[in-house]
């Protein structure tokens, strides 16, 4: 895939952004060089509280059966002491540290060791050796895509250990749930202080490192752009993608074979959740190589809010739909069965068009089509750190001339689907609509800051052109 900048490095363009006086800013864009007490107690609030977060939603699950008041009542009320609830928690077990380990070690060769055959005979997919998009150092990756085939590998041998095979049981996820919990932990926060070390000691690519002086905000928000062991191994697109994404439906999967084992039959809502997520999960995959330009890729350092990140708040609290259905199994009447469907799959509509115009739009350099009609778009420029002057084109057609930021909406038309399978009875399982509204709003904002920074008085352009985030006419 061609990266979208047309590169102009003459003296003359470069002369002319240093004195129009938006050079220095302008390459300043990446992640902040500089922390401020806001970010940084920020930072400590979730360095501190996110673990404790995950735990009290799968423990609340496990001991209170999805209640998240119940636990802090019987406390305050001296009912039960930390200790008490502590000590029922199931701790790690050697059971689970074998199938986190085999379960890694086996994503890791599938990313590794077997190149993509998936593009050679799936029309429209885009697979095998692709770049990713232009680094602040002016760094072009290659990637290997095959995101899709590991996903396809892994769930058909999924289904031929539940129907043939019999390995393990279908309910193995969720049998062990809480002991694989510690072993993500293990290795959310080896991954992320190994990434903190390599990055001092042997980075990837010196120049695309940033040390803001503060060790938290380094630790959490990541030093290298883009770590790397070897040629291939690169630490973003297996930790994002793999193994936290592709265990999201095998995770799913295994509640509904929990639901199966305990009352006999799977209900609609579970069903619902299953192939709404399934189709979130798939859309991922078939679009890896796109996913390489987008802000996780392009522009997020590698540390522990990835890192760990991926490894154990993604799978635990991406999948708690699910987990909530296993101890209330809601059986929806088809009206709203129906009406939770549509609004899904309209959300995912949205969410994939959005995506794709803007794909389309960059890869063709605005030679396309969008709704019938040639694209509208705003020039920009910016500069790398190197100081060479790069060109670039801000689409105000299509979805993104509605919002600056209509995927998002989509995504979030799409995450209060899943929640709403789940009927009102408890809050447990909205954390999901609540925590992506919070998510996407702040990369809304964080976007937008590098945005400015990036392009200058461009950007102050497009915002005028587009004056909305999310929703046209209110925010
Ligand atoms: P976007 O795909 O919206 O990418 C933002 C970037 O696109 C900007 O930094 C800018 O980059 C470029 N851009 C902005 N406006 C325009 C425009 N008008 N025309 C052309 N290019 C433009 O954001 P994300 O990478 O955050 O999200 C990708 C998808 O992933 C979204 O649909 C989001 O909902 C989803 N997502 C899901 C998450 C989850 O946990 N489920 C988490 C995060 C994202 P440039 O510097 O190249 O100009």
């Amino acid at each position: 895939m061609a990266a979208h900048q047309e590169k102009k490095p003459s003296e003359e363009s470069k002369r002319k952004s240093t004195q129009n006086g938006t050079g220095t800013s302008q390459v300043q864009w990446g992640r902040a060089w500089e922390v401020d007490w806001f970010s940084l107690a920020s930072i400590l609030f979730l360095l501190t509280f996110a673990p404790l977060i995950v735990y009290y939603f799968i423990m609340s699950c496990d001991q209170y059966q999805c209640s998240l008041i119940d636990p802090l009542i019987d406390l305050l009320m001296g009912n039960k002491h930390l200790s008490d609830i502590w000590n029922k928690t199931p701790t790690l077990t050697y059971r689970a540290a074998g199938i986190y380990t085999l379960w890694v070690a086996f994503q890791v060769v599938l990313y590794l060791f077997v190149p993509d055959f998936c593009h050679k005979f799936l029309p429209g997919y885009v697979g095998g050796v692709q770049e990713g998009a232009v680094t602040p150092a002016g760094v072009v990756n290659k990637y290997e895509i095959n995101g899709l085939q590991a996903w396809i590998i892994t769930h058909v041998l999924w289904f031929a250990n539940a129907y043939y095979f019999h390995w393990f049981s279908p309910t193995i996820i969720f049998d062990n749930w809480i002991p694989l919990l510690w072993c993500a932990n293990v290795l959310g926060y080896a991954v992320s202080t190994f990434a903190m070390i390599k990055s001092y000691f042997f980075p990837t690519n010196a120049k695309d490192c940033k040390f803001t002086g503060n060790f938290f905000y380094n630790y959490m928000m990541g030093i290298e752009f883009n770590p790397r062991i070897g040629k291939w191994f690169d630490f973003k697109l297996f930790f994002n993608g793999r193994p936290g994404i592709v265990a999201w439906t095998l995770i799913n999967l295994s509640y509904a074979a929990k639901q199966q084992e305990l009352y006999g039959q799977v209900t609609n809502s579970m069903i619902l959740v299953n192939v709404l997520q399934g189709i979130y999960v798939l859309d991922f995959f078939w679009n890896e190589a796109w996913y390489l330009k987008t802000i996780d890729i392009c522009h997020d350092h590698f540390g522990w809010y990835l890192g760990w990140g991926d490894c154990v708040w993604l799978p635990y609290l991406y999948t708690l739909q699910g987990l909530y259905l296993v101890y209330h199994p809601v059986q929806l009447c088809t009206a709203n069965a129906i009406g939770i469907l549509m609004l899904g799959l309209i959300g995912y509509y949205v969410f994939r068009m959005t995506n794709h115009q803007k794909d389309l739009f960059r890869r063709t350099n605005g030679n396309c089509k969008i709704w019938g009609k040639k694209p509208e778009y705003i020039e920009c420029s910016y500069m790398s750190v190197d100081g060479t002057k790069y060109y670039s084109k801000l689409m105000t057609s299509g979805f993104w001339g509605w919002a600056r930021h209509f995927n998002y909406t989509g995504d979030l038309m799409g995450s209060l689907a899943y929640c709403l399978t789940c009927g009102f009875e408890h809050i447990l399982p909205y954390f999901y609509i609540v925590y992506m509204t919070i998510l996407l709003t702040h990369r809304c904002i964080r976007d937008e800051h590098r945005c400015f920074s990036k392009y200058g008085k461009d950007w102050k352009r497009y915002t005028a052109a587009v004056p909305y985030r999310l929703i046209p006419g209110i925010f």
